[in-house]
């Protein structure tokens, strides 16, 4: 382990913070009146910060192609049933710059770990939406080399998505998660150190996982140079190892989201489509209460879609239609301000910035 991946790891396991009363066992099983204040102080903190704006996002999938094998994803390289595809620029670029939703400020550009579409799709995109568009553009592409890292922030990528997944390093392994999470966190924050608004995340509900999992995941979120976390309800992929697990939790997810924002009232903290798997109707709605401040609107090809396996075949997918809708039901409305936007803002008004650490860090190819 080289120096820096065991000052991050010593910084994590030295400090078995406690992040009680903000977060505790109790928190995470609320249900009833007591889930009900828990959502009322969420969505409290979270108008305080942001108003009544949430940010609206598009993504776009560009390649289901993975040399990763996670045991919870359906795009994992041992999944031989999936049609691989890496998308065409062309036809991308024109969809965002002339016929993306009115509403959509940035985009969230998104693969598998595919370093040829980065190269073939991912840059020259980047470079032709900062060139032809206002919008904001992140990125959510694995763990990479880090000179690909600098390329796409001089393109014009401004925020890193690179969830940990779960912050116990035995179950990370166990989960055949990318490398270690030494390494993960390592990158993690050699991305944040070199300029990157960095957005990480994790799982709830994991097959096996223990409450104290679960609350580990808190205690590194918030010892993490981070802009934003998420939190996903575990969802059985197809042609996974855990295609007959149980369905991660949704009202556990729900109060991990709304902690989330207690713990971090300046976090942009994304209601994500796969609570409405996990909550048939209504989930994704019920997390958008819990003080989430980031919705995703899907625009990949729909040709594509299918075969962009996170989960199932019959994905749930977030139309422009039904994100206004719940934007709307929640009594919220979508901002003008891009999260790019907000997130550079931020930085100018406060954040002190380190110098990169590329000599501490191992590269990924
Ligand atoms: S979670 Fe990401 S890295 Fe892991 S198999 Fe799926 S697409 Fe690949």
């Amino acid at each position: 382990m080289n120096s820096f991946a065991l000052a991050a790891v010593v910084h994590f396991t030295e400090r078995v913070s406690d992040l009680s009363p903000v977060v505790t066992p109790e928190l995470l099983q609320a249900r009833g009146r007591a889930q009900e204040e828990l959502k009322e102080r969420a969505a409290a903190t979270a108008r305080a910060r942001f108003g009544r704006s949430v940010f609206v996002r598009a993504v776009v999938e560009v390649s289901n192609y993975c040399r990763e094998n996670c045991t919870y994803c359906g795009m994992r390289r041992d999944n031989r049933t999936l049609d691989r595809f890496r998308a065409n620029h062309d036809a991308l670029a024109e969809l965002l710059v002339h016929h993306r939703p009115a509403s959509v400020t940035d985009v969230n550009i998104q693969t598998g770990e595919d370093p040829v579409v980065v190269r073939e799709v991912v840059l020259p995109l980047i470079r032709t939406l900062r060139r032809e568009t206002p919008l904001g553009v992140s990125v959510c592409l694995g763990t990479l080399h880090l000179a690909t890292y600098d390329e796409l922030r001089e393109a014009g990528a401004s925020i890193y998505i690179i969830k940990f997944e779960t912050a116990d390093a035995r179950f990370y392994e166990a989960m055949k998660a990318p490398g270690t999470l030494a390494e993960r966190l390592d990158h993690i924050r050699f991305l944040a150190h070199s300029g990157w608004s960095v957005s990480s995340g994790f799982i709830a509900g994991l097959p096996g996982e223990t409450p104290e999992q679960t609350l580990k995941n808190f205690e590194l979120a918030a010892a993490l140079p981070l802009a934003g976390c998420s939190v996903s309800p575990f969802i059985p992929g197809e042609a996974t190892p855990f295609s007959s697990a149980a369905t991660g939790d949704v009202e556990q997810t729900l109060n991990c989201m709304a902690l989330l924002r207690l713990l971090r009232a300046d976090w942009v903290i994304p209601a994500v489509s796969a609570l409405n798997l996990a909550g048939p109707g209504n989930g994704y709605r019920r997390g958008l209460g819990m003080g989430a401040n980031l919705v995703t609107m899907n625009l990949t090809p729909s040709e594509l879609r299918g075969d962009y396996l996170l989960y199932k075949r019959d994905r749930f997918i977030m139309t422009e239609e039904r994100i206004l809708r719940a934007i709307e039901d929640e009594g919220l409305t979508p901002s003008r301000q891009s999260l790019a936007d907000y997130h550079r803002k931020k930085k100018v008004n406060g954040a002190a910035r380190s110098k990169p650490l590329a000599d501490a860090v191992s590269p990924r190819g």
